[in-house]
């Protein structure tokens, strides 16, 4: 059942889950989702229960990603089970409306969207559900930030200053309402052309790293921008568990030990 709602509004812990970890950009088509599909794979691959929340409600891709479709089964026509792939439970938006079907919902019912994934699903047992926010500092991120019973969060940002500056208002956010930073990830970091093997630093680079070290958050990690990343999590098997051998997977689980 749930448990009663504190001072601290909605905040309550979510049975059987241990951490809920928020993976946030500050703007969109940054690799947030790409990000947290590959990091919810990455702890699964260090031996943890994972499940993979997909809060992006306006854009969710994490059935894609996750390359599952189908619709979650109700043991009893209120409480849902999560899909499965991977060994990593997911639940999405996704799921239950078509994909062309724009969802055209004020906050108050992305709210309670995001507590019934949240609170009405059977995810067991967990050691850690990653959290896939939807991009921005809007109203609905900050209300999530406050009611989700987050232990921490991510960031994920490209190297230039108009998304470290979007990225530091993540920040922010999550510093008003108290949440931990985990740290800063930089994503297509640089380019490395498939053909000649040059590096070219498309975004500029190391912008992430100087920033984390600015604010005073750890740097987790750099991703450059490869088209084996897009293909994999567009082609609903992620880098990590169909490349598990390649550096980029060797990065992901590095950041995994790490958060
Ligand atoms: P966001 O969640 O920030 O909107 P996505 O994760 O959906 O961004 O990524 C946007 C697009 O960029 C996707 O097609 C994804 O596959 C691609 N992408 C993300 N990160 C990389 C990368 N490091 N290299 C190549 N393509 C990437």
């Amino acid at each position: 059942g749930h448990a009663q709602a504190g001072p601290a509004g909605q905040k309550a812990a979510v049975a059987g889950v241990r951490h809920i970890v928020a993976v946030a950009s500050g703007k969109g088509g940054v690799g947030k989702s790409t990000t947290a599909v590959n990091l919810a794979l990455a702890l699964k691959a260090i031996g943890l229960r994972v499940g993979l929340l997909d809060a992006d409600i306006y854009g969710p891709s994490q059935p894609r990603m996750m390359g599952i479709s189908g619709k979650p089964t109700s043991p009893d026509g209120k409480r849902l089970n999560p899909l499965e792939n991977y060994g990593v439970k997911v639940m999405s938006i996704g799921f239950m409306v078509p994909e062309e079907t724009p969802m055209i919902w004020r906050g108050p019912m992305v709210m309670s969207a995001i507590n019934q994934m949240l609170r009405d699903v059977e995810w067991g047992e967990l050691d850690v559900l990653v959290a896939d926010l939807p991009p921005g500092t809007g109203d609905a991120q900050l209300t999530m930030a406050q009611q989700v019973p987050l232990s921490g969060a991510v960031i994920v940002s490209t190297p230039q200053d108009i998304a470290l500056l979007d990225a530091r208002k993540g920040l922010n956010m999550f510093r008003k309402v108290e949440v931990p930073v985990l740290g800063i990830i930089e994503n297509m970091s640089y380019f490395l052309c498939p053909h000649c093997g040059e590096r070219s630093d498309v975004f500029s680079h190391g912008g992430a790293r100087r920033e984390a070290e600015k604010l005073g958050v750890e740097f987790l990690g750099e991703l450059p921008l490869d088209m084996a990343i897009r293909e994999t999590s567009d082609g609903g098997h992620p880098i990590v568990v169909s490349q598990p051998e390649s550096p980029h997977a060797k990065t992901f689980r590095a950041i995994a030990e790490r958060v």
